[in-house]
């Protein structure tokens, strides 16, 4: 199930239609960007109240973007990192093609303006489990590089990146027992069974432990499935779809038992 992407900007209070309230409405202004490589741009942006911002690692803002059309369409960026002192917040863009949030983050200057509402997203740290397992694709880099940064040092996990190649790679800071591993894919994203076999190949450490899938919907779903069937549990399992093809902003829910 997929959220309605280019529906009119979410305002405070009750929306008709929306299954929960949107959350509270952030107004951002652009400090600074930069590339972090040739297909990532990061934007940092201010806000007068954003040092009340609560969020974990791994949530997102839904950020009101401008479309072409004059109006604003819903898109989830994730929040790379907030510095409350200075009331500073990065995001990492994928830059996919031309689509509005690219071009936007290409475009964006001092100065340029922008709504988001949030947090949101159930992607976060279970700091119960024995150990952890993050797959994703470059629109995952901000989530997963978060929650990895904040685990504990007695933590252990796996973190299985694809990227299409070397020049998407960024530093990986995290105190935690880990085993990284960024996989290049070369060619064109979107659905395969890349990340499938990786994931196919791992074997389940013992305990109890929690897996994080995100990226691609269908590579999402495809890898859900592959671990439940190996007898992990849908509580150990968060998945999210981040986008798909032909899909316009939302996200996906992968809740849905195998089939
Ligand atoms: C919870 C959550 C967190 C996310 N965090 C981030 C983040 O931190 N950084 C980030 O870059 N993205 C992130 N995404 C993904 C991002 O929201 C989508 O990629 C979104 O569709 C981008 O909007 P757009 O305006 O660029 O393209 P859209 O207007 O939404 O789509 C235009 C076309 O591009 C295609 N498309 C969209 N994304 C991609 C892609 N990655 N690769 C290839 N084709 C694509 C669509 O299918 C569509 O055909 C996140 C998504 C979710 C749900």
């Amino acid at each position: 199930m997929s959220d309605v992407a280019n529906a009119p900007a979410a305002v405070p209070g009750p929306v008709p239609g929306m299954r929960r309230p949107p959350g509270r409405l952030w107004s951002m202004e652009v400090v600074g960007a930069r590339d972090l490589n040739p297909r990532m741009r990061r934007v940092t942006l201010t806000g007068p109240d954003l040092h009340e911002l609560e969020y974990k690692p791994g949530q997102d803002l839904v950020l009101q973007m401008p479309l072409a059309d004059g109006t604003t369409g819903r898109r989830h960026y994730t929040i790379r990192s907030l510095d409350k002192k200075t009331g500073r917040l990065d995001i990492d863009f994928v830059l996919h093609g031309d689509s509005p949030s690219g071009n936007w983050a290409r475009d964006a200057k001092p100065g340029t303006r922008i709504e988001a509402n949030g947090p949101r997203g159930r992607t976060v740290l279970d700091p119960m489990a024995d150990w952890h397992l993050f797959t994703g694709d470059e629109t995952c880099i901000p989530g997963i590089l978060g929650i990895l940064e904040t685990l504990p040092s007695h933590a252990h996990a796996w973190a299985f990146v694809e990227v299409a190649d070397a020049s998407d790679k960024q530093p990986v800071n995290c105190k935690a027992r880990l085993d990284f591993q960024w996989l290049e894919r070369g060619g064109a994203g979107g659905p395969s069974d890349f990340m499938l076999k990786r994931v196919q190949g791992f074997k389940l450490p013992p305990g109890t432990g929690h897996a994080y899938l995100i990226g691609e919907t269908s590579n999402v779903r495809a890898q859900r499935h592959d671990l439940l069937a190996r007898g992990m549990t849908k509580e150990q399992i968060s998945a999210e779809g981040y986008w798909r093809p032909g899909r316009v902003g939302g996200h996906d829910h992968i809740e849905e038992r195998p089939h």
